[in-house]
């Protein structure tokens, strides 16, 4: 149903001419989904410049009933940020950094500060904020949390969840709850931060975080390292915890195919091996000393001898570093090259990563001859994504029908694994009918029970993750 021009005069009115847009073209960018998987409707993005007017439209929206979309980036990969009606809330004007504290090593930010400028912020005062995706040149601070974003160093310094200290919300009906606290310690009551993360903007608008920093690391250590298969990648990955504990920031796994369609398709990625071979992974150790780059030297040099490496590259420069990693974050740019693909971004306990991928890549190798598994990521975290291309001579609309089939071959895997449909992505729009079957009860009662608490009107971003 459309929202009345009166309702809209009275919003243009808290957000200011600039805070506003109904025309097509200032809406289209915040109706599609980046890669065009969906598109949905809204009447109005306004752009609040402050936590008071974010109050004073929530508290409009939650008299009139009218939908409300917080959006970030518009970066997400489930379509949960795309509207179905309503208003879209954009958090784009609310980029400032508020505070550094480099003693309390904590960062605050308004929610709609890009990431990596909140990275940027962090390093100008010789600290390091971890969080770290491919999509860090557009995705908001507020998305991040909302999404509970993994990324590339989840190993070291853990999810966005693990990386927040304080939170400042908007509730549904415009009440504003100032929880930015910088305390490492706070024993009072429910952490009720922790369910705003994740909740993909179905319980609340996230204005402000306080934000976790560290110490920059003095050094990084990288190197693209040859498998004979998935097994000894877990061994190699265990070797390195044995021997560098927290210094290990990263460990992805990619597939022979990850990177033939990496080197084949992606710009600027330079071969790292003269031949082929069937795994490989991309090794991060930083921290301080020159103790670090022996670590990675030893760790290699005994992997190579016991056959579970069969050849490796180190990078000697931060060029080197920045290429071995351009293979790595070629391949999900590169996947529309060879035709449509199915995508799970799946989890399962570290230890039953190689199980998974054999499960998996035999049983949809049997269901579909010549379907070519794509299958990297975050193999220090258990987290797989497991990206299926289409047989190259099939017809893609075909391949992309079968959409459902295959993620019911892999879940139904990676459940009996004891493992997790979505293990970064979040639920969105997309995985809505996966919560159904995979979350028992009293699980998604307990879910529906606090949406209906804190959103009894049913207004934030509905149609999404419940
Ligand atoms: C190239 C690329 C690489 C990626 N790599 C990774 C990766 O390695 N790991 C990973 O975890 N993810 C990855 N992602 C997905 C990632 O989670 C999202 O890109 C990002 O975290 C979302 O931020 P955003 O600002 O774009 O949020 P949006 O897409 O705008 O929104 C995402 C969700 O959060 C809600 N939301 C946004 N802002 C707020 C707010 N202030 N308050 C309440 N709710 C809000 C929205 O309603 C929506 O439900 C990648 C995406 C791309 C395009």
């Amino acid at each position: 149903m459309a929202v009345s021009e009166n309702f809209l005069d009275q919003l243009k009115k808290v957000v200011g001419p600039k805070g506003w847009s109904t025309d097509a073209a200032g809406l289209e960018p915040h109706i599609i989904e980046t890669r065009g998987l969906w598109r949905g409707n809204c009447d109005m993005v306004v752009r609040p410049s402050s936590t008071d007017e974010v109050a004073k439209v929530m508290t409009l929206c939650h008299e009139a009933g009218v939908r409300v979309v917080p959006q970030g980036g518009n970066t997400g990969l489930t379509g949960a940020g795309v509207p179905q009606g309503g208003i879209v809330l954009s958090l784009s004007r609310m980029n400032k950094i508020l505070d550094v504290d480099p003693v309390n090593y904590t960062l605050t930010a308004q929610a709609g500060c890009v990431l990596a400028a909140v990275q940027e912020a962090a390093k100008e005062h010789g600290r390091l904020f971890p969080l770290s995706l491919g999509a860090e040149g557009s995705c908001q601070i507020g998305g991040n949390l909302s999404t509970n974003a993994g990324g590339v160093q989840v190993l070291r310094y853990g999810n966005a969840r693990d990386l927040v200290l304080g939170l400042e919300v908007v509730m549904p009906d415009g009440r504003i709850w100032d929880g930015l606290r910088a305390l490492r310690k706070d024993n009072t009551g429910y952490a009720l931060k922790h369910l705003f993360i994740g909740a993909e903007g179905t319980l609340g608008v996230i204005t402000a975080a306080v934000l976790k920093l560290f110490p920059w690391p003095e050094r990084r250590e990288t190197a693209f390292v040859a498998l004979p298969d998935a097994i000894c990648a877990l061994q190699l990955f265990q070797k390195f915890s044995e021997n560098c504990g927290d210094a290990l920031t990263a460990f992805e796994y990619l597939n022979a195919e990850s990177v033939d369609i990496a080197i084949d398709h992606g710009a600027g990625v330079r071969p790292p091996f003269t031949e082929k071979y069937s795994a490989y992974t991309l090794i991060e150790l930083s921290g301080a000393g020159a103790a670090l780059r022996d670590a990675l030297e030893r760790v290699l040099e005994g992997a190579l001898e016991d056959g579970i490496a069969l050849d490796a590259v180190i990078a000697e420069s931060g060029q080197q570093a920045v290429d071995l990693w351009r293979i790595r974050e070629a391949v999900p740019e590169v996947q529309p090259s060879c035709g449509a693909s199915i995508k799970h971004d799946v989890s399962v306990p570290v230890s039953k990563v190689p199980e998974f991928l054999e499960l998996a890549q035999s049983a949809v190798e049997a269901e579909m001859p010549g379907i070519r598994v794509v299958a990297f990521g975050h193999l220090g975290d258990g987290n797989i994504h497991f990206n299926l291309s289409q047989p190259p001579d099939m017809d893609a609309d075909a391949f992309l029908d079968q959409w459902n089939h295959f993620n019911r071959i892999v879940h139904d895997i990676v459940n009996g694994l004891g493992g997790s449909f979505s293990a970064e992505h979040g639920i969105g729009q997309l995985k809505v009918d996966e919560m159904k079957r995979y979350k028992g009860s009293p699980e998604l009662e307990l879910m529906k029970a606090l949406k209906d608490a804190f959103d009894p009107k049913g207004i934030m971003n509905p149609g999404k993750v419940l």
